[in-house]
């Protein structure tokens, strides 16, 4: 069969399965299987696949009108520029995320996450629940740019095959960090001048409302913040004074309509110049605090 025809055959399939971009899709499909561009595709779309590519994209999809994620299939996703390594270990990276990120640059860049406001101080960042590693170790990656910044970067999880995947991508991107296997701050007895978070946040029971990609395929570990989706919050929050410098910044994601409560959490537990960031949507997306003791 051509390019076109499977190009057509595939968005037909993933448009029935209830695929949310059935074109794109299809299109991502191709070239992952193929190697061809769009550009050389629409130079010529009656080009024949070979046979191997045939067999390889009906099994492409086949997987995706099955559900499973796209960055399943390709093993891949594009986080702040860079590419990540994923599997069914970690969370895909979200594009909201970049958020948090950006923030996190912003602070350091300005200096605010050190004592004295300097931005060549030595600053320990810290990535709790830190999945791929695409917020600990694109922070390092855009950060560790200035010359003059002195970073080192720790992240952790409770899932062991998350951290070799973190460990994995920062191999491949050229980042050092350090990944260590912790329940939150378990096994983290030092102090940090960034704590940085994307907790699992969403309510147990809203689990089952969420789309076939994420509730089948994102590991339920990632996402499942109990009942009412601050437990993470609540821990992080209480714990964080204890492995915070003096001035340091707490900083997490936040599902979009739980701004109120967890500014609510820093402020109880000596937070102060809480700031709420919102996405690219308009919705809140980012929560940090400075905490002085
Ligand atoms: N933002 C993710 C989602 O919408 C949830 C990630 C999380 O719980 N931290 O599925």
């Amino acid at each position: 069969m051509n390019l076109k025809r499977n190009l057509e055959r595939a968005a037909r399939e993933f448009e029935s399965a209830g695929v949310p971009e059935p074109d794109l899709d299809a299109w991502y499909l191709l070239e992952y299987v193929t190697g061809v561009s769009r550009a050389a595709y629409f130079a010529d779309p009656d080009r024949e696949l070979t046979g191997a590519q045939q067999t390889a994209f009906d099994a492409c999809v086949e997987k995706r009108a099955a559900r499973i994620p796209l960055q399943h299939i390709t093993g891949t996703q594009e986080f702040m520029g860079l590419s990540f390594r994923v599997n069914a270990h970690v969370l895909i990276p979200r594009q909201d995320t970049e958020i948090l990120v950006e923030e996190a640059l912003k602070l350091l860049k300005g200096g605010a996450a050190s004592a004295d406001g300097r931005e060549d101080q030595a600053v320990e960042l810290l990535d709790l629940c830190t999945g791929s590693g695409c917020i600990l170790l694109s922070v390092l990656y855009y950060a560790g740019r200035n010359a003059h910044m002195n970073l080192s970067g720790t992240g952790s999880d409770l899932s062991e095959p998350a951290l070799e995947t973190a460990r994995d991508n920062a191999e491949r991107l050229g980042i050092r960090a350090r990944f260590v296997h912790s329940d939150l701050f378990e096994n983290l007895p030092g102090r940090y001048a960034m704590i940085l978070s994307n907790p699992p946040y969403i309510r147990s029971a809203a689990i089952r409302n969420l789309q076939p990609e994420v509730r089948l395929y994102d590991p339920g570990m990632a996402l499942d913040g109990d009942a009412d989706g601050l437990a993470f919050y609540r821990r992080i929050t209480a714990e964080s004074g204890r492995h915070l410098e003096q001035n340091g910044i707490l900083m997490f994601e936040i599902g979009c309509d739980q701004a109120a409560e967890v500014t609510e959490l820093m402020r109880v537990h000596g937070f102060t110049d809480i700031t709420v960031k919102k996405d690219l949507a308009g919705l809140d997306r980012v929560v940090y605090g400075r905490y002085s003791k």
